[in-house]
């Protein structure tokens, strides 16, 4: 049911298709996040529309409220919130491990606070495939520990429990039509990448994550532990680069092998008035819309963009909406935000296939 088909590859860089009950996904894929079981400000047919293929849900947020029980009642998610395509969720374990001063954790498990109302709760691996199977996405993810990435010792420490949680999570998971993939942590140190993809892979899961980047680290260790992975993890399944999302991301894990990235950027920027555009046009990619210097600017936000916001409207008058706090303006941001991301991965496929992705990579290093 999870079948991975890779169609070509240009170096590294791969092009394939995911089977999943609710459609084939091409990829390399961007996956918009949609925390609460929305993406911020977009319908399901927004998310359409711009050609989004597979979407991401919180487990921690959805668990906490409304309740996986409710969701599984109502339907599951993608009944729930109407999205007809593939969902993917994630464990909940790097929100409740965020949460630093609010949660314990054991060898069993972790428990926490919550962030809404200071209530106690646990998770456990078995609790996280349990929630997972109430939500009914059509990709989970097994509990693991996100441990600072240039702590050996503590690194070391928490691949043990990922390890265990993997195997616990796996021997829990029940729904043949939901793939539960597996997490290789270990931070930035390579005998520690090696053991955990040596030991996750083991475990014959249908997909694997690459857990623990881009919180802290360098680029260059970024990179080279894509590397590592690269050489590591087999190459008939997808690769997930967990919550890893700008355009030079992209194309650097793209470069490596990976096959699915998610990142909140293009609606957390909208909601900071804040455009994605391309490097070569401004020094740091963003064009910061409230500023006055758009006050009474015509153009679009970036010239030559196909999206419905950059063919409609103009710098002004979305520099307004930001001004005048109107709703309409965190959504026109994130039609073209979103638009940027996942335009940008069509063409990095298509030039896969056509064989020309390293022209196209050179472009943005
Ligand atoms: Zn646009």
């Amino acid at each position: 049911m999870f079948e991975f088909t890779v169609l070509a590859t240009c170096g590294r860089a791969r092009a394939g298709i995911l089977r999943t009950p609710h459609g084939d996904l091409p990829t390399p894929v961007y996956v918009p996040v949609g925390t609460q079981a929305t993406v911020k400000t977009m319908t399901p047919r927004d998310l359409s529309e711009l050609g989004a293929t597979l979407v991401l849900a919180n487990t921690y947020h959805l668990y906490l409220r409304p309740g996986g029980e409710l969701i599984a009642r109502l339907g599951g998610l993608h009944r729930f919130m109407g999205w007809p395509g593939p969902i993917l969720t994630d464990s909940g374990g790097y929100q409740v491990f965020s949460l630093k001063a609010l949660r314990k954790v054991d060898d069993d498990g972790v428990t926490f606070r919550s962030h809404l109302d200071g209530s106690t709760h646990r998770f456990t691996p078995e609790k996280v495939v349990a929630i997972q199977e109430q939500l009914g996405p059509d990709i989970g993810m097994c509990l693991d520990e996100c441990a600072p990435p240039l702590d050996h010792a503590y690194n070391e420490q928490a691949l043990a429990r990922t390890h265990a949680w993997a195997e616990r999570c796996r021997a829990a998971h029940r729904r043949a039509d939901q793939a539960l993939f597996g997490i290789v942590q270990g931070g930035v140190f390579p005998d520690l990448r090696e053991q955990s993809a040596r030991f996750i892979t083991s475990l014959d899961f249908p997909g694997h994550a690459i857990g623990g980047l881009s919180v802290g680290e360098s680029k260059e260790q970024t990179y080279t532990t894509l590397d590592r992975m690269d050489a590591c993890l087999p190459q008939d399944k997808p690769r997930y680069l967990m919550g890893v999302g700008t355009a030079q991301d992209f194309i650097e894990g793209i470069a490596r092998g990976v096959d699915i990235f998610d990142c909140v950027l293009p609606t957390r920027l909208a909601r900071h008035g804040a455009a994605l555009i391309p490097n070569t046009q401004y020094q740091n990619g963003r064009l910061n819309l409230r500023n006055a210097q758009y006050a009474e600017d015509e153009k679009p936000i970036e010239e030559g963009c196909t999206c419905y916001t950059c063919q409609t409207f103009t710098r002004a008058y979305l520099r307004h909406l930001l001004v005048a706090g109107e709703i309409l303006g965190l959504h026109l941001l994130s039609i073209h935000n979103l638009h940027f991301l996942l335009d940008l991965m069509r063409r990095i496929r298509a030039s896969i296939l056509d064989g020309t992705f390293e022209q196209l990579a050179a472009a943005y290093r």
